[in-house]
């Protein structure tokens, strides 16, 4: 057959059998313990904190996405350490972005405490590489949040295959259908499902995918042990919106699309940027006041962090005080309303706040 088109896959991914009388996506289970007799493996269930069907037919959806296995946690920062964490013994080197999502920035921090190496770098492709020399993981996100920087995934994957560092991407901005790691030598791809892969707002999910089998059966050992498990009911909540995930990201790119053209011909915006993937786009307004008037004068765009939900949202990054941005600095997530209503909901915004003397 030839290549199925993403929304194709998306809305196979992970299905199981046609099965006569049995539900297309079957419902969640919802066990702790399963009826196990006898020896510990002689059932593919035994305790909910190691295995459950449910999150076999997610992963097997998001690993088919992916290109690899992928495994499933309780959130994308559970993800996030279940790579880095049992990896890394003080002495060991690990490059990870100072301008990405402050997450990894955080665990990174703890890990220097502890006399890992940590080697921030920004989201270029020069500077990650030259780091890589002699690291035992190098962590890339790409687009990154909140300043959409791309970095040459390639270009660094060969670089850690020569110098043997294992090198993972974080995929959470494009999504599995967006851009595929894993296909172009990242040893790990890992995406907060929270976002745009679920895209409805209503659930915090990770996923990391691998290629290698090993790898794969450390994250799971590593999942047990830590207990980062992702409930049944979201697992299966995750994996009926996987089924959209064609559907919404065409409609929200197309968004982010016009939204930043919209913004591209005003002069009192700044720093459009979208990265041609993805549903976030980055924009400054002039002040804290400014962005603020903006988003209070918004009507389809809710003020709310996170980003890659069927409703558009935006919040003023620098509240957080994480992000080396400007203070007017706007991270908006185009929803999937129509392209019309939003482009003219954030314009007729835009209008309303125009500081006065722009033109
Ligand atoms: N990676 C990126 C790029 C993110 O934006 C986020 C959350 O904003 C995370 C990881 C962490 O995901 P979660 O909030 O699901 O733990």
């Amino acid at each position: 057959m030839t290549e199925l088109g993403p929304s194709t896959r998306s809305i196979h991914a992970g299905l199981p059998e046609p099965a006569q009388g049995e539900p297309l996506l079957p419902g969640p289970v919802l066990a702790a313990p399963y009826h196990l007799r006898g020896a510990k493996d002689s059932a593919p269930y035994g305790y909910g904190r190691d295995e459950n069907p449910t999150w076999t037919r997610l992963e097997s959806a998001i690993g088919s996405l992916d290109g690899g296995e992928a495994v499933v946690f309780s959130s994308g920062m559970a993800a996030v350490s279940a790579v880095v964490l049992p990896r890394l013994r003080p002495g060991d080197v690990l490059v990870a972005p100072r301008d990405a999502y402050p997450g990894i920035r955080k665990l990174a921090d703890d890990l220097a405490e502890r006399g890992v190496e940590v080697r921030f770098v920004k989201t270029r492709t020069e500077e990650i590489v030259e780091a890589a020399a002699g690291a035992s993981l190098v962590w890339v996100e790409s687009p990154s949040n909140p300043s959409l920087d791309v970095a040459d995934v390639d270009a660094i994957a060969e670089v850690c295959g020569r110098d043997g560092a294992l090198f993972a991407v974080d995929n959470t901005v494009a999504t599995p259908l967006g851009q595929r790691p894993l296909d172009h030598g990242a040893d790990f791809a890992m995406v907060s499902g929270t976002k745009s892969l679920t895209g409805h707002a209503d659930l915090l999910l990770g996923a990391v995918s691998v290629r290698d089998a090993a790898l794969a059966a450390e994250l799971r050992a590593w999942r047990s042990r830590t207990g980062s498990i992702l409930g049944p009911f979201e697992a299966w909540l995750a994996h009926r919106s996987l089924a959209t995930l064609g559907l919404r990201l065409d409609r929200s790119q197309a968004n982010a699309r016009a939204v930043a053209d919209a913004l591209s011909a005003r002069d009192d915006v700044t720093g459009v940027r979208w990265p041609g993937v993805g549903a976030v786009l980055a924009m400054v307004l002039s002040s804290t006041e400014h962005a603020q008037a903006f988003l209070d004068a918004c009507q389809l765009v809710s003020e709310a962090t996170s980003f890659g939900g069927v409703h558009s949202t935006a919040e003023r990054r620098a509240r957080w005080g994480t992000d080396d941005v400007p203070e007017g600095f706007v991270r908006f997530s185009a929803g999937c309303e129509d392209t019309a209503d939003l482009v003219a909901d954030v314009v007729a915004a835009l209008d309303s706040v125009r500081p006065a003397g722009s033109a």
